[in-house]
Order: C-alpha cells, then sequence, then structure tokens
C-alpha cells in the first residue's frame, strides 16, 4: 500500500527533526520513515492534495481539515511546483531526494519555508542541509 504525502511533507518528513509532537504522532512518522528508508528504490510515495497519513496523527487535524489551511496548502502547491510532481504521481524515496537535490537549495527551502516554527527553531535546516550534500 502507498504512503500518502502531500508536496510540503517530502521536505518536513526527510527533514524534520522529532521533537514536541505527542507519541502517537512521533510513532506514526517515525514508521513511515522506516517503511520509507527500508525500501528507497521502490515507488512507494504517492502525492496527494489535502490531508495525508502524517497529517493522520496529528493535533492540528481537525476532521477532514488542518487548521492551518490555507498555509498548509499554499505549501504544498509551492512545494508541487518547485519540485516538479503532480497529484497522484508514485515516486520513490531515492527519486524524491534526487528532486529536492537537484530542484531547491538552502535558500530556496529557507524562503519557502519561513513562517515554519519548526524551520524556525532550527528543526529542519541541518537534516536539509545533509540531504543535500548526500552523494555528493
Ligand atoms: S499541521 Fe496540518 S499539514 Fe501539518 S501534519 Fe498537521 S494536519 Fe497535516
Amino acid at each position: 500500500m502507498p504512503i500518502h504525502l502531500r508536496p510540503h511533507h517530502l521536505i518536513c518528513g526527510l527533514c524534520f527533526k522529532s521533537r514536541g509532537f505527542r507519541l502517537s504522532f512521533l510513532e506514526n512518522f517515525n514508521k513511515l520513515n522506516k517503511i520509507l528508508t527500508e525500501n528507497p528504490e521502490k515507488k512507494s510515495i504517492r502525492i496527494v492534495e489535502g490531508l495525508d497519513d502524517i497529517c493522520e496523527y496529528c493535533e492540528k487535524r481537525k476532521g477532514n481539515k488542518c487548521e492551518k489551511d490555507p498555509k498548509a496548502r499554499l505549501l504544498d502547491v509551492t512545494y508541487l511546483d518547485a519540485l516538479e510532481l503532480k497529484v497522484g504521481q508514485m515516486i520513490s524515496l531515492n527519486e524524491a531526494k534526487a528532486k529536492i537535490r537537484s530542484n531547491l537549495v538552502l535558500a530556496g527551502f529557507q524562503d519557502i519555508c519561513k513562517d515554519c516554527p519548526s524551520r524556525e527553531e532550527g528543526l529542519c535546516e541541518p537534516n536539509f542541509d545533509a540531504l543535500v550534500k548526500e552523494n555528493k
């Protein structure tokens, strides 16, 4: 079964360092990460619009909505475009990483995610930096 990810969660999912979130959210987040890292070449990710498998355990999810909308949707649209992806597309973890490496630089990530508290706290930037430098 594919893992459903909204576009901006390709960045959160690969770069975010877990801290300050409730346990069920982190357990789910780590479980999804483990599935992806165990099969990095398999096209296990389906790009979706709106709530995804990470949102499922998030306290900001209210029914079928995110209380951070429209900001969350704007991030999705921006990353969909920046990473040259399409809703419904199936992609592997390694393909996602390659797209991030070839389409984004640190400045782009800092700009797109500029209003996110996790980025402001420095929870993502070291991992983003490491991801971009991976395989270089
Ligand atoms: S804040 Fe919104 S977009 Fe982010 S994980 Fe929670 S429900 Fe999903």
